[in-house]
């Protein structure tokens, strides 16, 4: 069963400004990309727009977080219709910065994957366990914890991607090796076979996230199960572009 193309997206969280978007978009524009990867790229909200504009239409504008109601009395809030308004094609959400410096529950997560779909945005959904979790063995309970409260508000899954960012591997340069990615990411579409169905588990797509940078890049893609890269701060920096190109 096809999988659909392999993914390099990125969370640019809280960075950039209006020129280095500017620079980065103008970078991208004149790159030879290989057609075989599907691209997006997320600024952060106030910027989607204007980067939408300015970008080559074969790479994809996401959001990094939306809320789960459509509009009214949430300040400081964006919906998913907002997003799509502007023209953005996914959305990233549960990211662990979302879930620890914000408090998102896996509930709340849920919530706004479901309403992120029915706004017509495809979804980055993310769930990784922290080092003490990873240490104590408990990985996969965490994981599948946070994979179901996600299961519970999805009917078609068409438009969800499940990135596997392990916590200790976000920023930190310590990035998991493409062993133990395969392991997890393995572990993560048996689950879904179980629990959803086996065609979902199969055509699933699962992107890795985590000190993803142009060293590694190249080992972590050859893996059976890794669909794709997600990567945070190599994609501020020029060797982004040879990451899009890691299938060469
Ligand atoms: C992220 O935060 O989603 C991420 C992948 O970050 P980094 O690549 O910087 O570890």
């Amino acid at each position: 069963m096809a999988r659909g193309k392999f993914i390099v997206g990125t969370n640019f969280k809280m960075n950039g400004s209006k020129a280095f978007l500017g620079d980065l978009v103008e970078s991208l524009n004149r790159a030879d990309l290989d057609i075989n990867v599907e691209i997006f790229i997320s600024p952060p909200s106030v910027y989607i727009d204007h980067v939408r504009q300015i970008l080559r239409k074969d790479i994809a504008v996401g959001g990094q977080n939306c809320f789960y109601k459509s509009s009214g009395t949430y300040t400081g809030e964006m919906s998913a219709g907002m997003l799509k308004d502007v023209n953005a094609e996914y959305v990233i959400l549960g990211h662990t910065e979302r879930r620890t410096l914000f408090k998102e529950s896996d509930t709340e997560i849920g919530l706004k994957v479901e309403h992120a779909l029915a706004a017509g945005l495809k979804v980055i959904a993310c769930i990784g366990e922290t080092l003490s979790e990873r240490e104590s063995g408990t990985t996969f309970h965490v994981l599948f914890r946070q994979l179901q409260a996600i299961v519970e508000h999805v009917q078609d899954w068409t438009d969800v991607v499940i990135a596997y960012e392990p916590v200790w591997a976000i920023g930190t340069g310590r990035v998991a090796t493409p062993e133990q990615a395969q392991k997890v990411h393995a572990a993560i579409r048996r689950r879904l076979k179980e629990t959803v169905s086996e065609s979902v588990g199969e055509r699933m797509r699962i992107i890795y996230g985590g000190s993803v940078n142009l060293g590694n890049a190249r080992d972590l893609a050859k893996e059976k199960d890794v669909d794709g890269l997600f990567v945070g701060g190599a994609s501020l920096r020029p060797e982004f572009v040879e990451i899009c190109n890691v299938l060469r």
